[in-house]
């Protein structure tokens, strides 16, 4: 069975002293069931990242980053490369949110870069895709989704694929309070596993896990994981509570399929 994953995904939120304390906060309540029972991930901005580790201490939760370029170094102002990542402790990155495509207007191919780069790198990827509302109503769900998977894996091997989280984040859910409903998420999971096996195989389309990310809360999260596709949430607005992430990932330790 795989393991459940969560991720907290803190966008451009947080100043040091309260990006430390909620690292902390994170530290003393999810220790015990980190690795063991369920996966967990923050992503605060990059600026953060050396507090935030720091503050998380010898526990078990993963760091990760928002974003990466591909390049590995030189003159590319603002950048910032995947060695320089793991050099402040990343384990994780996050790439593709929607947020980088719809507003940063980054294309599948760049997206594509990242992700390689970043996996070539020893780093591993949260490859976040989804549908706008329009193409949803339109019936594109999965035409769209399965584009950005396709075009966003292109030349990525087995071996390699093996680092990568998918986060089906569907662009209206996320940040409006709507969340797609556990049937809704749970029919784009099956299309994205039933896609992976036939670009990859069937063996690692069960092993490959895929997060739901869009207005999940601590009220939400156990009816959406009890969906036997749904691997895990890639959280936004409730990672920056300390309480509720804490009862999202205690939903995810204590997951029950239906
Ligand atoms: C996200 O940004 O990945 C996300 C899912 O945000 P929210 O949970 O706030 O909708």
């Amino acid at each position: 069975m795989r393991k459940p994953f969560i991720g907290g995904n803190w966008k451009m939120n947080t100043d040091s002293a309260s990006a430390a304390e909620l690292a902390c906060g994170l530290s003393r309540n999810l220790d015990d069931v980190c690795n063991e029972k369920v996966d967990v991930t923050v992503c605060p901005p990059f600026v953060y990242l050396s507090a935030v580790k720091k503050a998380l201490g010898p526990c078990q939760i993963g760091l990760g980053a928002q974003d990466v370029y591909f390049e590995p170094k030189g003159a590319f102002t603002g950048e910032i490369s995947c060695s320089m990542l793991k050099d402040v402790g990343c384990s994780h990155v996050i790439i593709g949110h929607s947020e980088r495509r719809h507003i940063i207007k980054e294309s599948d191919e760049l997206i594509n870069r990242k992700l390689s780069a970043a996996i070539s790198s020893g780093l591993l990827a949260i490859f976040c895709v989804g549908e706008l509302l329009e193409q949803r109503n339109a019936g594109k769900t999965n035409s769209v989704v399965a584009e950005q998977i396709k075009k966003g894996m292109a030349g990525i091997g087995l071996e390699k694929a093996c680092a990568v989280t998918i986060a089906y984040e569907p662009v209206w859910a996320i940040g409006t309070g709507i969340n797609a409903t556990a049937q809704q998420a749970q029919e784009v999971h099956v299309m994205i596993r039933e896609l992976i096996a036939k670009l990859y195989d069937k063996s690692f389309a069960q092993q490959i896990r895929i997060q739901y990310g869009g207005s999940a809360t601590a009220a939400n999260a156990a009816e959406l994981m009890s969906q036997p596709d749904i691997d895990g949430l890639l959280v936004g607005g409730a990672s920056l509570k300390l309480e509720d992430f804490t009862k999202i990932v205690m939903a995810a330790a204590e997951r029950k399929i239906i």
